[in-house]
């Protein structure tokens, strides 16, 4: 059916994939009554917010604005009334603006949002910089670094654009079932970047355990020359912007260099629709698809929810809880966020939400000092001494841990997910690179 050649990276790790949402069609949330938008959704500045309580909004209406420096601005993703301005803290324990508007149910869209006329042959980079700024898009794969930012850094050095699609984390499925379901939005947004770019090349990362996506992209770009698709060997963390660089290219990105040095600008399958829905459609930012999962959720599904709907809302559309959560993460099980608040809104970085119970929780059940068994060295993608990291980060030893390459983890938890002495190695390693950035 494909190409047998399929690239991989040293390292990582095979781990039960539990994609069990990808034959299930992405479905709508119903209309929340409200939705709460935080100001801050991206890397970089929050935004001002540009409203007041009372007016009314409509869908696509930037609500909040960037003052100055890197961020995007916020739209409002329902029409309806600004109830309130309130202060919320994230997961992180920030104290975060949000502007929390009651739905009309009325679905207005804002003016602003109108197809585009013009053929994509006869735009400028900096226009297409503008519409990708101006729509909010950040990465969707979780990143949320802005878009038009990693444009702007790649014009002039980015000879090709990869679009992501490896999705490697277990259960998050949004990137495989958006192939399938608006595939031809993602191939947009590739042909928009490399024409922003005058890229010369441009291809999609997929993993081999997404057969039809795969098929779907081969049919669909067989007359587009400079487009190919790359089947990646289906392993933890391919999706690691180094390990596709690595796999296609065989080529290391130095420690502190972006893709753009090698070459390459990579964005995710999600964020590469999103611009086609800005270009094309002169569609913002305002919702994104959110893969629900874990062993108390009674239905797992795909959601496409409104930015600002609570995660209450997107998991009790999905059937509720069939057993009591004792862990409720933002994004995947290896890289996301654990969360304690389930009125916490759906933002441009929920690419899953996943409840497990007690049963799934690993934390403290074997603990014990290292085995000196050498499986994290093994296993670390970035070529790291993981076990060293973590006992110079436990013995406060931060600049020896530096010594040792310590900013160059990428925190893809490879290492403490195989540790049989259960040590909690990459949560030691995130101490020591929290206390060194402090010190610079
Ligand atoms: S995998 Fe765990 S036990 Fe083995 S060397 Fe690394 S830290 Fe030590
Ligand atoms: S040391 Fe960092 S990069 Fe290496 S496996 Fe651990 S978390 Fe991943």
């Amino acid at each position: 059916m494909f190409n047998k050649k399929k690239y991989t990276f040293r390292g990582g790790t095979h781990m039960n994939e539990h994609k069990d949402t990808a034959c299930l069609q992405t479905i709508r949330l119903p209309e929340p009554a409200t939705v709460s938008i935080p100001l801050s959704q991206h890397i970089g500045a929050h935004a001002k917010p540009i409203v007041q309580k009372g007016d009314y909004v409509k869908i696509g209406q930037i609500i909040g604005e960037i003052e100055s420096g890197l961020g995007c601005p916020v739209h409002a993703s329902v029409s309806g009334t600004v109830k309130e301005i309130v202060t919320r803290h994230n997961a992180q324990g920030t104290p975060i603006q949000n502007i929390v508007i009651e739905n009309d149910g009325l679905r207005v869209q804002h003016e602003s949002i109108r197809p585009r006329t013009a053929p994509l042959e006869e735009a400028t980079t900096e226009e297409i910089i503008d519409i990708v700024r101006n729509a909010g898009i950040s990465g969707l794969g979780g990143a949320t670094f802005p878009t038009y930012a990693k444009i702007q850094s790649a014009i002039g050095k980015a000879k090709t654009v990869i679009i992501n699609c490896a999705e490697c984390e277990p259960y998050i499925t949004a990137n495989h079932r958006l192939l399938l379901e608006r595939g031809q939005c993602v191939i947009e947004g590739l042909e928009i970047l490399m024409h922003a770019l005058q890229a010369e090349e441009g291809i999609f990362a997929v993993e081999d355990n997404k057969p039809d996506a795969i098929e779907f992209l081969q049919k669909a770009i067989a007359s587009k020359p400079k487009l190919r698709v790359c089947v990646m060997r289906t392993k933890y963390p391919q999706g690691d912007e180094r390990q596709i660089v690595y796999a296609i290219y065989r080529k290391e990105i130095p420690a502190g260099k972006l893709p753009a040095d090698v070459g390459c600008m990579i964005v995710n399958a999600e964020t590469a629709a999103a611009i086609s829905r800005a270009f094309f459609r002169g569609k913002p930012l305002v919702s994104r698809i959110v893969t629900v999962a874990g062993d108390c959720v009674k239905e797992p599904k795909n959601v496409r929810a409104p930015l600002g709907a609570s995660y209450r809302e997107v998991v009790e559309f999905c059937g509720g809880c069939i057993k009591e959560p004792k862990k409720l993460i933002s994004g995947g099980p290896m890289m996301g966020q654990a969360q304690w608040d389930m009125d916490a809104p759906v933002t441009k970085g929920t690419s899953a939400l996943l409840l497990f119970s007690e049963e799934y929780d690993r934390i403290n059940t074997y603990h014990s000092a290292c085995l000196h068994c050498g499986l994290c060295v093994s296993n670390c993608p970035m070529h790291l001494m993981p076990n060293y990291l973590a006992q110079y980060a436990q013995a406060r030893r931060y600049d020896d841990a530096a010594k040792m390459d310590v900013m160059s983890c990428v925190e893809c938890g490879t290492c403490s997910f195989n540790c049989p002495a259960g040590v909690q190695i990459v949560q030691y390693i995130r101490v020591a690179k929290g206390a060194l950035r402090a010190k610079r």
